[in-house]
């Protein structure tokens, strides 16, 4: 019988945790195949260590990796791949955002030999105005950016196969890194289950605004060369616009244009954009200073249900 593994991050859902248990259990039990419910705690700050074991004590098919501090959701399911021992593995929400009952059909596609099921959401009750805007903007712009294509809906729930998951596990250890985006790049026969997106059901949301300001240009920097590149075009522009100038002055033999705020002006503008293109290159430095740097995305304090040489 096979076995699916469902990783559930969890930072700060005490609220949320036993309301998820109580709806994702029956689905599980329903299916066709054997499961296994790994939730990783991204060090929690409220009670939910305390209520994941709990669950621990009650449910075998429960696990637990517990991290020593907050390493955010995407190490959180990192390390959720890492662990999980299922024929396929889904990564979820714990906030019942992400519907337990899509779990059948999931199933039903993994029978059907999918590698990569991309959940994409039709719509998104919770998420502002302000967020869907900008969820809309980012993803037009790392498309612009990037030679890899992004679904604009997909969300931190999918689903890999083993196989898939061994690609994830091995080859995208990256400290800055975008999950999702590697979820629909590494090929597999891939497919897509719409699903709707419910309002969180207890404590509130960690992504503010300036989070995942953070995070997409993380992302943008992840997947994408073309704004180191700026400079080069800054460059370019700057020297024929000079040129230009130089013709102009020569051919009409004015002497010096009188134009104290031209000049002012100009200079402003031209260290502005020096500025700029050292920073974006301070940017990548920065990445490539964490990656030399090797720190590991995750560490594990405790485990829970894992059984063998995993426990800790
Ligand atoms: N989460 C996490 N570590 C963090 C922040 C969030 O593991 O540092 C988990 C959180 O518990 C939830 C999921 O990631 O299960 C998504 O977070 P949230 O619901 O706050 O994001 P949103 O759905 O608002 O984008
Ligand atoms: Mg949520």
């Amino acid at each position: 019988m096979k076995k699916l593994s469902v990783v559930v991050s969890v930072y700060n859902e005490e609220l949320a945790l036993p309301m998820f248990y109580r709806s994702v259990k029956p689905v599980l039990e329903g299916l066709s195949w054997d499961y296994e419910l790994l939730f990783v705690n991204d060090g929690s700050i409220d009670g939910s260590l305390e209520v994941l074991r709990q669950l621990l004590l009650l449910d075998s098919k429960v696990k637990l990796v517990g991290f020593s501090r907050n390493f955010g959701h995407e190490a959180a399911m990192i390390a959720g791949i890492d662990y999980a021992a299922g024929d396929a593995i889904v990564c979820m929400d714990a906030d019942l955002q992400h519907p337990p009952e899509c779990l059948p059909k999931i199933v039903e596609k993994l029978e059907q030999g999918y590698g990569v099921i991309n959940m994409v959401r039709t719509r998104n009750q919770s998420a502002g105005i302000i967020k869907n805007i900008t969820s809309l903007a980012f993803y037009q712009l790392i498309n612009t950016l990037s030679d890899v294509k992004f679904e604009a809906n997909a969300s931190d729930f999918f689903v890999v196969s083993r196989q898939a998951a061994e690609v994830l596990k091995r080859n995208y250890r990256e400290r800055v890194r975008f999950l999702r985006g590697y979820v629909q790049n590494i090929g597999f026969r891939k497919t897509t289950i719409s699903y709707e997106a419910h309002n969180r059901v207890a404590g509130e949301s960690k992504y503010s605004i300036r989070k995942l300001f953070a995070f997409s240009m993380n992302t943008i920097m992840c997947f994408s060369n073309l704004p180191l590149k700026l400079g080069i075009y800054a460059g370019a522009f700057a020297a024929l616009m000079g040129m230009a100038v130089m013709a102009y002055t020569l051919c009409t033999r004015q002497g010096a244009p009188s134009g104290y705020t031209t000049i002012v002006i100009l200079n402003c503008f031209m260290f502005a954009v020096l500025f700029l293109i050292v920073g974006i290159i301070g940017e990548y430095i920065a990445v490539l200073f964490s990656e030399l740097k090797d720190r590991p995305i995750y560490i594990v304090e405790e485990t829970g249900n894992l059984g063998g040489e995993k426990e800790r």
